[in-house]
């Protein structure tokens, strides 16, 4: 049976001190847990009867745990019992709308993916929400038995506005102005918190991976949309309209790829996974236009596979560098399929940025944590910042359940 314990989803950019002490005290456990209330203080700054009383209170909402104690000669007074974030109760659950396909996820409160499934996208925009609704009780009722579900999250490629909950554009899927959150919001009865992408893993990245000791983040995203997400202050820059980060439509010289935009040589078409699919097959190095086999062929090995994505990264490396020089973030996080799957292409990417930036080598992550779980990740990124930005909303929203 599910129960839902769920954040109202809110439209605003979560700032840092947000959710006040408690939230510091989740995000301090989350960052260097397991922790004793000692070490929460100091992170914090907060006294120890703040402490105590957030912990408290996180702890009743199912969010923090104490640890049994560790073996050791017995201690005069009380205890000081490690905490750490509780994974048992609560569930993020996302879906990424990709081109060609849906995937569906959960994962718990240390962002680790529980369940993922995925299924072939089909048909526009009001097929792919019906099919979405079709398929998620039944996923739910496979996967999340027993837990709580915090909210529902959906990111896609291209240009979102979170505030709108909806897609504006995205070239490759031909959508334009789908209210993605009005109509699931209405039919799931969960909190839907819609975004981008390529913000929803800088989140991620902030929260869980690479950019977990940092505020100055930079991702670069690169599959059939080209994307960017900047943070700064630990907070993902929106921009005017939500537009922020869009990267893919720069020249690229030489290129004469069409682009849906109406141009031609952008980044996007010049890079896409579509677009070095196809040329793999003109190739005739697949027997069909198949990004996955393709990807299958890189990770084992194939030596023409490989040349044909270190074109693809050197491509991208002129964005990249110009990403690091202009923001100067503490991490650069590129996201592409080829460095997931073939590690020995890392260092040909840091070697072509190299030529293009004056950052320090330690700026640069060229391979996602999340690798093969990007898009899992992803999907429930927003549902999971906002537990950790302001945590007793949970009580709010769970009292107005009732
Ligand atoms: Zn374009």
């Amino acid at each position: 049976m599910l129960s839902l314990v769920a954040p109202p989803a809110l439209g605003r950019s979560p700032l840092p001190a947000e959710g006040g002490g408690a939230g510091a005290v989740l995000r301090a456990v989350l960052a260097d847990g397991p922790l004793t209330r000692s070490d929460v203080g100091r992170a914090t700054a907060l006294s120890p009867a703040a402490v105590s009383r957030h912990t408290a209170d996180l702890n009743a909402l199912g969010l923090v745990r104490e640890l049994p104690a560790a073996d050791g000669p017995p201690r005069a007074g009380r205890p000081q019992l490690p905490l750490d974030i509780d994974t048992r109760h609560h569930l993020a659950c996302g879906v990424h709308i990709g081109v060609p396909w849906l995937t569906f996820a959960l994962l718990d409160l240390r962002g680790r993916v529980v369940a993922q499934e995925r299924v072939p996208r089909r048909g526009d925009a009001a097929a792919v929400l019906t099919a979405l609704q079709a398929y998620l009780p039944g996923f739910l009722a496979r996967r999340a038995a027993g837990h709580s579900l915090l909210g529902l999250g959906v990111v896609t490629g291209g240009w979102v506005d979170p505030e709108s909950g909806s897609v504006i554009e995205h070239g490759p899927l031909g959508w334009r102005d789908v209210p993605v959150r009005d109509v699931l919001a209405r039919t799931t009865r969960l909190p839907v918190h819609v975004d981008s992408h390529a913000r929803a893993l800088a989140q991620a990245e902030l929260l869980f991976g690479a950019g977990s000791r940092a505020t100055e983040l930079v991702q670069l995203f690169v599959g059939n949309v080209v994307d960017a997400a900047i943070a700064t202050g630990g907070t993902v820059l929106r921009g005017r309209r939500s537009r922020a980060g869009d990267i893919g439509h720069v020249a690229v010289p030489g290129s004469t790829e069409a682009c849906p935009c109406g141009r031609t040589g952008c980044l996007q078409a010049t890079v896409s996974d579509w677009t070095i699919a196809r040329r793999a097959h003109a190739l005739g190095l697949t027997p069909a236009v198949d990004f996955d086999r393709l990807l299958a062929l890189a990770g084992a090995g194939d030596t023409a596979v490989l040349r044909l994505f270190e074109e693809r990264l050197r491509l991208i490396a002129p964005a990249a560098g110009l990403l690091l020089d202009v923001l100067n973030p503490e991490v650069l996080v590129i996201s592409e399929g080829g460095l997931t799957v073939a590690p020995s292409l890392r260092p040909y990417l840091a070697e072509q940025i190299r030529r293009h930036s004056n950052a320090a080598p330690e700026q640069l992550v060229t391979a996602t944590e999340f690798g093969r779980e990007t898009l899992a990740v992803a999907a429930c990124a927003g549902v999971l910042d906002s537990v950790f930005q302001r945590p007793m909303e949970l009580r709010t929203a769970a009292r107005a359940q009732r």
